[in-house]
């Protein structure tokens, strides 16, 4: 005998679209659904008030893979399909801009700088090496340069002197896009329900029944999933991986010598000045990628003890690092590092699967899902 009340269950209805997930993803899908069914009941459902999705839990980088991540990327798949990628980062945060505005969410086209350490002058090399290719090959994205040769002296880092420039890419705050995002989503008549786990459906020929947690059925008729990290619980065989990241915010540490954000070691290490007088460092998931396979959003000491002697070495020579902060978010990543977007089944989409840059790729993957779904249903 389930506890739901006769009331809660008559109360919810039935919904036209359940968006399951209400990440960037999810929340920017849900609101591009209500602008083409204008007149449909939409409703996006996630098991948890804000907290544990991805999009406020990342490091807030407008970014689209610095020169290291490109040539490893090529060298793992193809030239076009590195440069397809590259291309959805990039028209992804052009839409954020466009969409919401740079002061709405933060933004601060600060560039982007990959250091190297001393113990990586091989891949430097490697690197520089390559800058004019790369910038030929990305050209007919945007006709601009993506990378250039810069001078990190100034920032007082333990690091190579020359460091990469992508003068295009910035930092945002995740806290105003993620604000930004859902309010827009509510102003078009989206309907948002938090605490709501969807442990699985049934899907006929007319309608879906979705089983939350708590007991609760919630009918609709087409179902979008947006879940990334967290998708093999709802589809085991889906091809999307957990992958956690650990993030860690240093107390103030007074005027800080540089600004911006900053790739390191193939982009496995990530940092960035916070508010001035802050340092948000992340990543390391190189240190032990079978050991951060997991939707376990805890911190590690091994990450935590790695990250800080990273900055005490390397970032902040000689200064001693405590942190305010500490946290862990969940991707949604596999070999293949394309989003997946398109029918599960009659009634069911999926857009999930955005690696470790899903914040650039958002509003991208909201407008190709939103395509499809028109294209297929002869919107
Ligand atoms: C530590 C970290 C740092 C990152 N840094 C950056 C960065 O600097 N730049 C960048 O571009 N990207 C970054 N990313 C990636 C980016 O944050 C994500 O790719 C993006 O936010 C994914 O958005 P989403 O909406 O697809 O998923 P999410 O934001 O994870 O949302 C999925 C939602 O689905 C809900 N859900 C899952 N299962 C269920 C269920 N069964 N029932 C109900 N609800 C469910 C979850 O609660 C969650 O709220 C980072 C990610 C992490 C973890």
């Amino acid at each position: 005998m389930t506890t739901i009340s006769y009331w809660e269950q008559q109360g919810f209805g039935r919904a036209d679209w359940v968006v399951i997930g209400a990440g960037l993803v999810g929340l920017q899908s849900a609101r591009r659904i209500k602008e083409i069914f204008s007149d449909a009941r939409v409703v996006v459902l996630d098991q948890h008030a804000l907290g544990n999705a991805a999009s406020l839990r990342n490091a807030g980088f407008a970014c689209f893979g610095s020169a290291g991540e490109m040539l490893d990327e090529i060298e793992r798949t193809s030239e076009s399909d590195a440069v397809g990628l590259y291309e959805k980062r990039y028209l992804g945060i052009q839409k954020l801009l466009g969409r919401y505005g740079a002061a709405r969410i933060g933004f601060q086209a600060t560039g982007g700088t990959e250091v190297f350490s001393d113990c990586d002058a091989e891949e430097a090399v490697r690197v520089f090496d390559h800058l004019n290719g790369l910038n030929a090959m990305l050209r007919a994205v945007h006709g601009k340069e993506s990378f250039e040769l810069c001078d990190t002296s100034a920032a007082g880092m333990n690091v190579l002197k020359t460091g990469v420039l992508s003068p295009l890419e910035g930092g945002l705050q995740s806290h105003l896009l993620y604000k930004a995002v859902r309010e827009d989503a509510l102003h078009a008549g989206v309907e948002i329900y938090e605490g709501m786990r969807v442990l699985h459906w049934e899907e006929s020929s007319d309608a879906i029944r979705l089983h939350m947690a708590s007991g609760l059925v919630v009918e609709c008729s087409r179902l979008l999933i947006c879940t990334n990290g967290f998708s093999k619980r709802l589809i085991p065989d889906l091809p999307v991986s957990p992958a956690r990241g650990q993030v860690f915010v240093t107390k103030s540490l007074g005027v800080l010598p540089f600004e911006g954000i900053f790739h390191a070691d193939k982009g496995y290490i990530y940092f960035r000045e916070l508010g001035g007088d802050r340092i948000l460092i992340g990543g390391g998931r190189n240190l032990d990628f079978a050991g951060e396979e997991t939707m376990e959003m805890e911190v590690t000491h091994q990450f935590r003890d790695y990250l800080k002697s990273y900055l005490e070495s390397v970032v902040l020579p000689g200064r001693v690092i405590e942190f305010d902060y500490e946290w862990s978010g969940v991707m949604g990543m596999n070999e293949n590092r394309n989003p997946i977007i398109g029918w599960h089944s009659d009634r069911v989409c999926l857009a999930v699967r955005m690696g470790g840059m899903g914040v650039a790729l958002s509003s991208w993957v909201a407008d190709k899902v939103i395509a499809v779904i028109e294209k297929d249903l002869g919107v």
